[in-house]
């Protein structure tokens, strides 16, 4: 049959709603978006971290002609259509979880404050779980429909990129970000000049400009310090994530907290809830407070008003890695802002220590979070507990148990983490609504049923899941251009067995997370990779904080290990982990190790990821783990407890990985039937995917912090 081209005005439609929905974050977890993009230029999308703007720009040159033309293919803009109709359905409709359950909230939003957000490789600007949590956080808002503004800052040079140099130590690189090339625009006054804001800090306006990226239904607002109005040291406050010194740091803080406020309240947006997501954005509280005074409020009344409307999610357990400023930097920073409170600097001081009468205790970030919020929360149950533990000096006539810190155990954005095949094995289970089933729990519990999956399905889906994480480590060892196959090219299609039993790891490198750990039995290790039977191989990647060279000496052991021990071939290092390879690697291994030393890994969230394509979860007995284990879901190394001593920890829990590793991991994964199929392993993982992606995902986490924490 013949078919009619587009018209122009038409096509001139679709040319825009593709302009739409590249520039809104919902295609990053939505696959036959990707899909999309990824056919108009496969190669811009490889190139350009799988960028829909970049790839649209790309075509779009000549007044948007090759894209007028490609739209003519009629299975192609019939595809397209089919997109923009799920896109444009998605936005508009009414009925939302929220809209049921919490009305209040899309009016009056959720503003969830955060130093860092990760959503997709192509905006770099997180460091690690807390900004990857932010955001599935704000994809999850914007499923459930629920009002969120999210504000962070726009780092121009984003959180670094990792190389390796010739001695296997950690390079950090920054490539500029062009916001033009991302899915993200400038926020405009009504004359169409940018809008800029400015907060009072060493005496002087320090301005900001702002750009806003739609993910979803949510919006999110990154404050830029990179404006011609600002002197050239000061513009570059936002280059970095964490960048700089303390002094930059109490800067960007300001930036935050106070210039986020400032923002909110210049575009008209009246939250019902401040939440802080870590105590970076505290000194929001202090700029509540200040509008409070300012209505002829005292400090007093103003900053019960400030606690009232605010809430705060802490995530660190140790009492080391919160943030900490002096008196003099303090005053440095804040000290003409802070005359607007009209207490001396002192109250101020006040709010962040928990001895208000030591001159010299530091003004602590978290403090003033937990003086300044109506509740708090950690982000497991025994980070509840820890949490409880270390701020009971702040509420010294209250027992441990009634320190007012909650808990909800953190989550991750489901079909975020997904590949394409998992989405359509999915898909292929529960039809075109799959990505509501999946928020279904007793959906979950129809993979424990073999007439609704068969072990065959089960174990193909893993095996093509292993073969393209391979094959994606060998592109990625070739590209990194190493000696790891000692320079023989042709040698990286030979780079790891597509059978043998995978394990990944892949983090941040911060030693607490013990990477090497596997490796203190080196001989044993060995043995079991060239066992030809049952082999076994590991996936290692991570960054460490360009700071830590102990972080940087675990990776250039690893690294070294790879290239010249009796490993060689069977553990890989792949350089710059980012959202992509932990897709990739979540994905494609078997098992997925996790031995920090406990109680530091507050939740995890890397091992709620690997739940949902079947790779299981071998994991110290922390965070999210000890909740989630029940025997059959996973392996557990060691019980819920752990040696004072951290010597002894090590040791341990040393011991007991190796133990639980060689007496179930690969007995259970090499156990095979007539058939091939390792019913054990098979019947772990069903229990994997009925037990754990149903609770360990934001969409619950979310509904729960509504309902716990956001509606009062
Ligand atoms: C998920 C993720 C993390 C956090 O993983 P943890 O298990 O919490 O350590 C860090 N970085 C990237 C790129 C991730 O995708």
């Amino acid at each position: 049959m013949k078919r009619m081209p587009l018209d122009p005005s038409e096509v001139k439609n679709i040319v825009s709603d593709l302009n739409k929905l590249a520039r809104n974050l919902w295609w990053t977890w939505n696959h036959d978006a990707q899909e999309i993009f990824e056919q108009l230029s496969p190669r811009t999308w490889q190139n350009q971290y799988h960028n829909a703007v970049a790839v649209l720009r790309e075509v779009s040159s000549w007044n948007d002609y090759e894209l007028s033309i490609r739209l003519q293919n009629p299975a192609f803009v019939e595809k397209v259509k089919k997109v923009l109709d799920r896109f444009n359905n998605y936005m508009s409709t009414p009925n939302t979880w929220a809209a049921t359950n919490a009305p209040e909230l899309i009016k009056n939003p959720v503003a969830y404050f955060s130093a860092e957000f990760g959503f997709h490789e192509s905006l770099p600007i997180a460091a690690g779980g807390l900004g990857m949590l932010a955001g599935d956080h704000t994809k999850s808002a914007s499923d459930l429909g629920l009002g969120f503004v999210g504000i962070t800052l726009f780092y121009r040079d984003g959180y670094f990129q990792q190389t390796i140099n010739h001695e296997n130590w950690q390079q950090e690189y920054y490539p500029e970000l062009n916001p033009q090339n991302l899915a993200m625009e400038p926020v405009l006054k009504s004359n169409g000049d940018p809008l800029i804001c400015d907060v009072t800090m060493m005496g002087h306006p320090v301005f900001f400009r702002v750009w806003k990226t739609m993910v979803g239904r949510s919006t999110l607002f990154l404050l830029d310090c990179n404006v011609e109005q600002n002197s050239p040291n000061l513009r570059n406050i936002t280059a970095r994530v964490y960048g700089g010194d303390t002094t930059t740091r109490i800067m960007q803080e300001t930036i935050l907290g106070i210039g986020g406020i400032r923002l909110l309240r210049t575009l008209g947006i009246t939250p019902s809830v401040f939440h802080m997501n870590e105590g970076h954005s505290a000194f929001l509280v202090l700029e509540l407070i200040r509008e409070q005074v300012a209505s002829g409020k005292s400090f007093e009344e103003g900053l019960k008003a400030a606690a009232s409307q605010a809430v705060f999610t802490t995530h660190t357990p140790v009492p080391a890695g919160h943030d900490r400023f002096n008196e003099a930097l303090m005053q440095y920073t804040l000290s003409t802002y802070a005359s607007e409170l009209k207490v001396p600097f002192s109250k101020i001081m006040e709010l962040g220590k928990i001895n208000p009468n030591d001159p010299n205790e530091l003004f602590c970030m978290t403090v003033l979070a937990l003086k300044g919020s109506r509740a708090a929360n950690g982000v497991s149950e025994l980070h509840g507990i820890v949490s409880r533990k270390m701020w009971n000096c702040l509420y010294p006539d209250k027992k441990e148990e009634e320190v007012p810190i909650g808990y909800i155990t953190n989550g991750v954005h489901l079909s975020g983490w997904m590949k394409g095949d998992v989405a359509d094995f999915y898909k292929s289970k529960f039809g075109s609504d799959w990505q509501e089933a999946l928020n279904q729990p007793e959906n979950w519990e129809k993979f424990l049923d073999e007439d609704f999956v068969s072990d065959e399905e089960i174990w193909a889906l893993r095996y093509q899941l292993r073969r393209e994480l391979i094959e994606f480590a060998r592109r990625r060892l070739l590209a990194q251009g190493k000696s790891v196959a000692r320079d023989n090219f042709v040698e990286f299609d030979h780079l790891l067995n597509p059978n043998a039993l995978t394990i990944g790891f892949a983090r941040r490198f911060a030693t607490y997370k013990r990477a090497i750990l596997i490796f203190e039995r080196f001989d044993e290790i060995v043995k079991l990779v060239k066992d030809t039977k049952r082999p076994i191989q590991f996936i290692f990647a991570g960054k460490a904080h360009p700071r830590d060279d102990e972080g940087k000496r675990y990776i250039q052991n690893i690294i070294h290990r790879s290239k010249f021990s009796e490993l060689n071939g069977h553990l890989v290092f792949l350089e710059n982990y980012d959202v992509h390879i932990a897709r990739q690697m979540v994905s494609g291994c078997d098992v997925w190790l996790n031995n920090p030393r406990r109680p530091l890994e507050a939740s995890g969230t890397s091992g709620q990821k690997a739940c949902i394509s079947g790779c299981l979860n071998f994991s110290i007995m922390d965070g999210w783990w000890r909740e989630g284990y029940d025997g059959t879901n996973g392996f557990a190394i060691g019980d819920d407890s752990n040696p004072e001593d951290i010597g002894e920890q090590d040791r341990q829990d040393s011991l007991n990985l190796f133990r639980t590793l060689t007496e179930q991991v690969i007995p259970e994964f090499f156990d095979r039937n007539a058939q091939g199929i390792p019913k054990l392993w098979i019947k772990r993982i069903r229990r994997n995917l009925a037990t754990l992606p149903n609770k360990y995902n934001t969409n619950r986490m979310v509904k729960e912090y509504t309902q716990k924490y956001y509606l009062v």
